[in-house]
């Protein structure tokens, strides 16, 4: 094999961002490997960047995918002077995944993608919470409201909404936590990235080009100043109905 077709272990595609997680990853979960503050969901409907058309893309369905370390990019389980932590047991996406050859990965887009509903029993408590949670904060909402934010002449009212949504997701986490007992690191993945972070990713625009994968561990009240006037423009928020290699936010 020519050296150009080894995998050198420089660490190039874990600092770009972690793998999303597919069905043949469940073990990894099982064993207790992967935890769920390791995990970050990615609602259905949330806009994201497709990593092979790169563009961007409302996602068609929910996946799960490991979280970025300390505000970056990068894997959370990868280590500058260790690499990646976890490499006997890593996702296949990291098992496929070459710089040489897009083929086996673009094969795994989207196909058998883990969700919240295969790891989480239907009719749990914690369950009913998160689907409580999709309804009061449907991604389709926020995504209208952002469409019609990057409509030159909109009105005021859309950044109150959105302002609103994010303040009132914030409470329904903290109260997550304060109250029902849910960790707050495993946060992103019972409910997916906050409001004020999905908000940020596209207020920091252009979108398009690869975004930090995850925000800081807390993410509180101080930190949503969302600058309304920086929002991309138009013609990079897909249009309604637009249909739905890794990394895809
Ligand atoms: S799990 Fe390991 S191989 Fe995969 S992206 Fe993270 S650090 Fe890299």
């Amino acid at each position: 094999m020519e050296d150009s077709m080894k995998c050198k272990r420089c660490g190039t595609c874990c600092r770009k961002g972690g793998p999303t997680l597919h069905s043949s990853d469940i073990g990894l979960i099982h064993s207790g490997c992967l935890l769920p503050r390791h995990l970050v969901t990615v609602r259905a409907g949330e806009l994201v960047y497709h990593p092979l058309k790169r563009s961007l893309m409302v996602l068609p369905k929910e996946l799960v995918k490991l979280r970025g370390r300390y505000g970056s990019w990068a894997c959370i389980f990868y280590d500058e002077s260790e690499g990646c932590t976890i490499y006997e047991s890593r996702p296949i996406e990291c098992r496929v995944l070459t710089c040489w050859d897009e083929g086996p990965i673009a094969g795994l887009f989207l196909q058998d993608l883990l969700a919240r509903e295969s790891l989480i029993p239907t009719g749990s408590i914690l369950f009913e919470i998160m689907e409580a949670y999709d309804r009061a904060f449907p991604t389709r909402t926020v995504l209208d409201l952002l469409r019609s934010l990057a409509e030159p002449s909109h009105p005021p009212s859309i950044s109150a909404e959105l302002e609103r949504l994010s303040r009132a997701d914030e409470t329904f986490r903290q109260t997550a936590v304060s109250s029902l007992g849910i960790p707050e690191d495993s946060l992103p993945f019972f409910f997916g990235r906050p409001i004020a972070e999905i908000l940020a990713q596209f207020a920091k625009g252009p979108a398009g080009e690869k975004q930090p994968r995850d925000r800081p561990e807390k993410t509180g009240s101080s930190s949503f100043r969302v600058e309304f006037d920086r929002f991309p423009a138009r013609s990079c928020i897909p249009p309604r109905h637009s249909g739905g290699g890794r990394n895809p936010v």
